[in-house]
């Protein structure tokens, strides 16, 4: 074994070679893999071997496409069989609520490039003989679909990366991983150490375990997953002569099954409902090529329905039944990239479907290590969507949800009810006494409509039961005072004598004078987002006591620390920290809030002295608050930012001041009602760091002219000049009942053209919006456009200007 290497990749199952793989095949070939027994000693080699290209996320998706395409390449490569049988699959519905997801997933299929098309049950039945139409309301034919041997397709990565010039060591244990002065890495194993640059855990059942090592808790957990392989069937076998072919793959939503054809029979798996955890604390260093007992018992609800809804399964029987343990992060998407703190350590871990995924995870992984960017959008893998909030429990619960739920729709006004609450502010008993109705964000409780007595959410893919009381609240802040609580925005502090130089290189605007705030677009070095953020200089004026903050999304409150982290100077001049809920919010807006903050503070709001993004501390009531004159409602506004111990003082305060206003409780639809009246877009929707920054329309905050050589400035500049690729525009939606949610494609003279990042229901202008991206040559056509919505291309306008007050004069009234 050599004593050094470039990375060291720790795991050998599928992700951990296809990792090896791709790093090897991006010219990093001094890696090494390490496993602690034979390749496929984890959950790799009881797989179901099932692929395919749909998942919830478009981007996810695209990187399953892109797994999918490479198993040719590494079986030419390696000269190892895969066993791939690229046989097509349909997706079936058996109510009209999972029909209408399909149609979604045969929409984003347009622009995703994946070849989806809506079939009947019938037509279904010609293509999947055993399957019983009268059961189904309707499929998806899906071409990308198939089955592969898992064995075969690990140990091809494996050799195709040795072939490159990478060492694969079985038979090594890591048993420690301890990080040297100089920021090198000593893996300790039972054969000895090497010493690397980068760490990768790929350890699969053990990733928490690794984790481990270097003071890391992942969340991930491993659940025991069951299917079943029939006797030989005669339908199979009079299928195979008729045809010449095998019997496609099935997904049968309602019936939580998938299945296929496993030699002369047939495989059926399930996600069962009453499922079971493995090893949840601590997998065993032991456990190797074995199976847990199969416990019928659990999976027989399902297995009912698939044989209700396959007939010919009744009348055969079952071989085998295979149970074996595989991991999950809470929300099911893999775990992926560099872990903040921790410089050189990267996981690839928490990946449930291998053998969809794994060629993707090596792929965004090798790009990231090398070229400092994954070259996709991974937000949905990325380890850091997760912060210390995800503990173990919370873990379990969520996984456990996820897996119960693999198969069952989520509505977009559902909200999930395991591990919650877990954090909540402190006036939290407060507005739920108000009728809050929660939703969660970064494992905050946030409050997402306020519901009279006896009405709550009705799960729905078109407008539901708050439609009503979120066009009230909306209606509160357009015509007096709406109070909305905002703690789930990121909040940090800047402080240090070289925090404006820092600031100046790291953000892309021209930094605010003390008193002032300013939107802030950061960049990447390819000059696109890595955030947009709100920057106040909290400085005195005339001193050179740096103190900024910043507000920016919540939910990337990690992934932004990774980078603010791994871009500070050296030398301790600039310090920076995530305040979290040390710091909670409130936000006021409507046109009598400045009068009515004039009652709770005896600090000077008048427009003169407190214009539009200023910034200041002042007493609201008797709490201490910094202030800011920001909205993102785009109405007269103040957003407060409050320590957790006086938030309920701050919040009292102002809704007493409210009173004779008629100030009303708005919650986070509302807001988005508002938002989208006025063009705002939000991180992770409209702001990717796939996007420019001339093409997501935040160039207007770009200091293109500053003198600071800000991080990816010349890219930014080059963007500028060559006009990039897209272009994000707000569109207004001939709809019936139902408003986008997002991922919907856009359609340009009957053909697609761009896709929906988000809208809804703008209840003050009475409008159904759609923001979204579209090919920058048709950027400025007003007519012409669609948008595919539960199957259905309705008419839409471009609307250039904010639907409210387009001028901006209530803002900076
Ligand atoms: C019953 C069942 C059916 C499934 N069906 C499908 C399917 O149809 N399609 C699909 O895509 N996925 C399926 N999966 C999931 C799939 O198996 C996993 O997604 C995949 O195996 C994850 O691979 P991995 O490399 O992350 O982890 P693992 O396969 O667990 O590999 C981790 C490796 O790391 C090694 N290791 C760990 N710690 C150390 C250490 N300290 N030192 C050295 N080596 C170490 C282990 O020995 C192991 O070989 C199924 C899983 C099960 C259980």
């Amino acid at each position: 074994m050599k004593s050094h290497a470039k990375v060291v990749v720790i795991g050998g199952g599928v992700v951990g070679c296809s990792v090896l793989f791709h790093l090897a095949r991006h010219g990093w070939t001094d890696v090494v893999l390490l496993e602690r027994d034979e390749l496929t000693s984890g959950s790799t080699w009881h797989a179901a071997g099932g692929m395919h290209t749909i998942n919830g996320d478009p981007n996810v998706a695209k990187l399953q496409k892109y797994t999918i395409s490479l198993y040719k390449e590494i079986e030419e490569l390696s000269g190892q069989a895969t066993g791939v049988h690229l046989t097509g699959g349909v997706l079936l519905a058996a109510t009209e609520a999972r029909l209408d997801w399909l149609r979604g997933v045969v929409a984003k299929g347009r622009y995703l490039g994946i070849d989806l098309e809506e079939i009947s049950p019938n037509e279904a039945a010609e293509l999947m003989p055993l399957l019983d139409p009268k059961q189904f309301v309707g499929a998806v034919r899906n071409k990308e679909d198939g089955h592969l041997d898992p064995s075969g397709v690990t140990h091809a990565y494996a050799k195709a990366a040795r072939k490159l010039g990478a060492d694969v060591e079985r038979f090594t244990k890591v048993e420690d991983i301890v990080r040297r002065p100089d920021g090198m890495w000593r893996v300790i194993t039972n054969k000895g150490e090497v010493v690397a640059e980068h760490v990768v855990n790929a350890g699969g059942l053990w990733a928490r375990e690794v984790g481990r090592m270097v003071g890391l808790e992942l969340p991930v957990l491993a659940m025991e997953h069951m299917y079943l392989i029939t006797e030989d069937m005669p339908e199979v076998a009079a299928w195979n002569a008729k045809t010449g072919t095998e019997i496609i793959h099935a997904v049968d939503f309602d019936g939580e099954l998938y299945l296929r054809q496993e030699r002369g029979g047939m495989l059926m798996g399930t996600y069962e409902k009453a499922n079971k955890p493995w090893s949840e604390f601590q997998t065993p260093w032991n456990f190797g090529h074995e199976l847990l007992e199969p416990d019928i018992d659990r999976i027989a609800p399902s297995l009912e329905v698939g044989f209700r809804h396959f007939p010919a399964f009744q009348n055969t029987g079952i071989k085998q039944i295979i149970n074996g343990p595989f991991t999950f992060a809470p929300d099911g998407n893999p775990l992926v990239g560099p872990v903040r703190g921790l410089p050189g350590f990267w996981v690839a871990c928490g990946v449930m479907a291998g053998f969809s995924q794994g060629g993707g995870v090596g792929l965004a992984l090798s790009n990231w290590m090398i070229e400092g960017d994954p070259g996709a959008d991974i937000w949905a893998m990325d380890v850091s969507r997760y912060g210390d909030w995800a503990t173990m429990a919370y873990t379990n619960a969520k996984v456990r949800e996820n897996y119960s739920r693999r198969f069952s729709i989520r509505f977009p006004n559902e909200e999930l009810p395991a591990g919650r609450p877990l954090k909540t502010t402190p006036v939290y008993d407060l507005l739920s006494a108000r009728g809050a109705q929660w939703g969660v964000s970064y494992g905050l409780e946030v409050p997402l409509w306020y519901a009279p007595e006896g009405v709550k959410d009705e799960f729905s893919w078109r407008r539901s039961s708050d439609f009503s009381h979120v066009a009230r609240e909306v209606a509160s802040v357009r015509g007096s005072v709406g109070l909305a609580e905002i703690s789930n925005f990121a909040k940090y502090k800047v402080t240090g004598e070289g925090a404006a130089t820092w600031l100046d290189r790291i953000l892309a605007c021209k930094l605010p004078k003390p008193g002032r705030m300013t939107l802030a677009p950061m960049l990447k070095e390819d000059g696109r987002l890595i955030g947009d953020f709100t920057l106040a200089n909290l400085g005195a004026p005339n001193s050179n006591r740096g103190e900024w903050f910043i507000a920016g999304s919540g939910l990337a409150e990690q992934y932004h620390m990774r980078w603010f982290e791994a871009h500070l100077p050296a030398d301790g001049s600039v310090r920076i920290e995530a305040l979290g809920q040390k710091l909670t919010g409130l936000a006021i807006a409507g046109p009598k809030v400045r009068e009515m903050l004039a009652k709770v503070t005896r600090a000077d709001v008048s427009n003169s002295v407190f214009p539009f993004m200023a910034v200041a501390k002042m007493d609201i009531g008797m709490a201490p608050c910094l202030v800011g004159r920001v909205s993102y409602t785009g109405d007269l506004g103040y957003e407060m930012w409050v320590a957790p111990e006086y938030q309920r003082a701050a919040f009292q305060a102002l809704m007493a001041a409210g009173e004779e206003f008629g100030i009303g409780l708005f919650g986070s639809r509302a807001l988005n009602a508002l938002r989208l009246e006025k063009n705002y877009g939000s991180w992770a929707r409209e702001y990717r760091p796939i996007y420019g920054p001339l093409e997501a329309g935040l160039d207007r905050f770009v200091a293109y002219g500053k003198e600071a050589d800000f991080i990816g400035k010349q890219a930014a500049l080059a963007e500028r000049k060559q006009g990039g690729r897209l272009r994000l525009r707000t569109f207004i939606v001939e709809a019936d009942d139902a408003d986008v949610i997002g991922d919907e494609p856009i359609w340009f003279d009957g053909a697609v053209r761009g896709w929906v990042t988000s809208g809804g229901y703008a209840h003050h202008s009475k409008k159904s919006v759609a923001i979204g991206y579209v090919a920058k040559e048709i950027a400025d056509e007003s007519d012409g456009f669609e948008i595919e919505l539960l199957g259905k291309r309705h008419a839409a306008r471009m609307q250039p200007v904010p639907l409210f007050d387009a001028n901006f004069e209530r803002m900076r009234a």
